[in-house]
């Protein structure tokens, strides 16, 4: 699923075209993707004023409407300026004043809903989200583990707690960190959660630099992959050589999760 560096990564890639443009039709070809039903009627004729991002969400300001994707695992949204053919998988289609803007899905979780601009804290998409990493301080991060006795990587998880974090950089943080991920989140100590954080915070940043991490199909908005996967330590590397002390990296399910670790590395 396109985490935090993936969908900062589609947004700024898909920025520069997007903005100012108007949407002139638009075909959906799999209703179950997309709300309100009217989606289609409602979108015609809407520009498109800017693109932020909140958690693994992209939001697209409208005129009146915001348009907020949730790629889920295989969600893609791809801009053509000169499209010959619309990319695998495709199933909904924005046809611009210039070019055509695909939303491709192989595995068909993703969601595509347009809620009002003026309501848009209560989009249940976005109303119990936690704060964003980059705007964590340690004193506020402290806090929210002090309050949680689950599991770190099960903390790191729950979009509620922190938002933007999933399976790959809650592993890469941890292993970074030295912090076992079945860890209870209160019993991580003051500079151990420093640590963390400060790790969190530079991953992300590494991953948005390298166009994020293309695990199952993560392209950006104009199908590039990204590069940072070069970069996982442990991600993807059950059983492989730990890169700290070189014994078998350990794979687990924590927090319903698939989890490789080093035992060793991580306390
Ligand atoms: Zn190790």
């Amino acid at each position: 699923m396109p985490e935090l560096p993936e969908v900062e990564t589609i947004k700024n890639s898909l920025k520069t075209c997007l903005k100012g443009q108007t949407i002139k039709s638009c075909e959906v070809s799999l209703p179950k993707l997309v709300s309100p039903d009217d989606f289609a009627e409602k979108i015609k004729g809407q520009s498109i004023n800017d693109l932020k991002r909140r958690g693994k969400v992209l939001l697209i300001f409208l005129r009146n409407w915001v348009l907020l994707v949730h790629f889920k695992l295989t969600g893609q949204l791809i801009y053509l300026e000169n499209p010959l053919s619309p990319p695998p998988y495709t199933h909904i289609e924005f046809s611009l004043e210039k070019g055509k803007l695909y939303y491709a899905d192989l595995r068909q979780f993703g969601r595509l809903v347009l809620w009002p601009v003026k309501e848009l804290d209560e989009c249940p998409l976005l109303k119990k989200l936690g704060p964003e990493p980059f705007e964590l301080n340690i004193d506020t991060f402290f806090r929210l583990l002090n309050k949680s006795s689950r599991k770190i990587k099960t903390f790191l998880l729950d979009q509620e707690k922190i938002t933007g974090l999933g399976n790959i950089y809650v592993d890469e943080s941890l292993f970074r960190a030295g912090v076992h991920p079945e860890r209870p989140a209160n019993s991580l100590s003051f500079e151990e959660a420093q640590r963390l954080l400060k790790t969190i915070k530079e991953i992300l940043n590494e991953a948005i630099n390298l166009g994020g991490s293309s695990v199952r199909n993560y392209v950006d908005g104009h199908g590039e992959s990204g590069r940072f996967q070069e970069k996982h330590l442990v991600y993807g590397r059950r059983g492989k050589p730990c890169p700290k002390c070189q014994k078998p990296l350990a794979y687990a399910h924590i927090a319903g999760r698939g989890t490789t670790f080093c035992p060793y590395c991580q306390k």
